[in-house]
């Protein structure tokens, strides 16, 4: 599926884990995250994150909690990232469990959060920052980070080790980003690789050619004609500064008119700082960046908004506005106050940026629910529900197939990840007409030799 990414990498006496994702969706899958894990973690003797996205980084806090007690290596960037997700993530878990208690739905009495917000203190410390492009040796495998381009920091993990028959080399692609975005760099290409587990979130779909700022135009004037607010899930940093990006771009083109534009979360930054303090893997102007006028993120009538009463308030804004708040796939955080105050009004729009999991509510608004349960409560779908693909931080079907394609020849297995069943299966049946290659869709739990 494409949360809780995990994998185990065992070598002769060492135990690694690439990923330590939370599950994210409906209850079924959400509760994967209690399953023992399958080994006790203070034996795993290091992790390693291709990004900060929770569903790669979210369940660490709870690996700790269980007994790990190793480094945790992953690039500056990603560290810096984790440094504000984590406490997040904690926080919203202990608030989970207090609404469970006190609507005492919960099967444990009383319900406990998954971790708390100490937990993920002590799973910060164990963070060890890395250069993308430089090999850092942990006994017995070498591991290289390059840019993947799906988020500020994000990277492939390149993996040596020695078997019995000799050097192998194992690529995890973590998520991979899109080519020819304005915004990100290009995902790194290889051509070598022994063994390869490529992400499969679009392996079905592609995002259609329409421009990003084609999109967006008749969106805006469309909630400035009729008054509404554009309400858009989009964690606070990624997608929401894209999202800025393109709006700066718009007001300075004369494209749009200046309008409120709201960026609400407890994490809402101005992250210009993160993307002049981490350039290698984006394609912002950073000489720029600071700039009060001209920066690429600085758009005109931004407000950043922290204090949960200034939230608040902005259910009386009227519109014309936009309001940026997260999470990203509606399953938590503040954008639930904003979706339901501005849903079951018909002048306003929801702007889907990115992937919705399945059993999210991003997914059910996706889908064309006409009615939602919001912090217990049925609220009303009036509101129009948009998507954007081409502002997605995932490759779709093309860009994989054009990445896979740089490789010289097929790796001696293709792992198929990341990617709900029916991506998966369509992706697999695209690589074998197009490339020839065969490839392996994994089920939780399965173990693989790599001889
Ligand atoms: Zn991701």
């Amino acid at each position: 599926m494409v949360t809780g990414s995990k994998y185990l990498l065992k070598t002769g006496s060492q135990q690694y884990l690439i990923d330590c994702g939370l599950f994210q969706g409906s209850s079924e899958i959400k509760a994967h995250n209690w399953d023992p894990f399958p080994i006790p973690p203070s034996e795993i003797d290091a992790v390693l994150l291709t990004h900060a996205h929770i569903d790669h980084s979210g369940w660490l806090p709870r690996l700790v909690k269980e007994g790990f007690h190793g480094s945790v290596y992953t690039t500056e960037a990603t560290c810096a990232l984790l440094n504000i997700m984590l406490p997040d993530s904690a926080n919203l878990q202990e608030q989970d469990a207090a609404y469970a208690n006190k609507k005492g739905f919960s099967r444990h009495k009383p319900a406990l959060p998954l971790y708390t917000v100490e937990d993920a203190e002590r799973a910060l410390k164990l963070l060890k920052p890395v250069h993308f492009g430089k090999r850092l040796t942990l006994k017995e495998a070498h591991f290289t980070w390059r840019p993947a381009g799906h988020i500020l920091g994000s990277g492939m993990i390149m993996t040596d080790f020695e078997t019995e028959n000799g050097a192998r080399r194992l690529l995890f692609s973590g998520d991979i980003g899109r080519y020819d975005t304005a915004f990100m760099a290009a995902p790194t290409e290889f051509q070598v690789a022994d063994y390869l587990l490529v992400e499969t979130t679009y392996g079905n779909r592609s995002h259609s050619d329409i421009d990003v700022q084609d999109a967006l135009e008749p969106l805006i004037h469309e909630i400035i004609d009729e008054g509404g607010v554009l309400v858009v899930p989009a964690f606070a940093v990624g997608r929401t500064q894209e999202m800025l990006y393109h709006l700066h771009e718009m007001q300075e083109a004369g494209r749009v008119p200046d309008l409120p534009i709201y960026v609400d979360s407890p994490m809402a930054i101005d992250a210009s700082s993160l993307y002049r303090q981490f350039s290698e893997d984006h394609n912002l102007r950073v000489d720029l960046l600071d700039d009060p006028e001209g920066g690429p993120l600085r758009c005109r009538h931004v407000k950043y908004v922290r204090e949960v009463s200034a939230s608040k308030r902005l259910n009386h804004q009227p519109g014309p506005a936009i309001i940026l708040s997260a999470s990203g796939m509606c399953t938590g955080g503040r954008i639930l106050h904003h979706l339901k105050q501005r849903l079951p009004d018909a002048r306003n729009t929801v702007l889907f940026v990115g992937f919705q999991a399945e059993g999210t509510l991003g997914r059910e608004l996706l889908e064309g629910a006409s009615e939602v349960t919001i912090h217990g409560e049925p609220v009303q779908v009036r509101a129009k529900i948009r998507v954007v693909n081409a502002l997605s931080a995932h490759a779709d079907r093309e860009d994989l197939m054009h990445w896979l394609s740089r490789f010289r020849s097929a790796p001696r297995k293709t792992f198929l990840v990341h990617g709900e069943p029916a991506a998966r299966e369509a992706f697999q049946a695209h690589v074998r007409e197009t490339l020839g290659w065969e490839t392996t869709s994994p089920e939780l739990g399965q173990e693989f030799d790599l001889d």
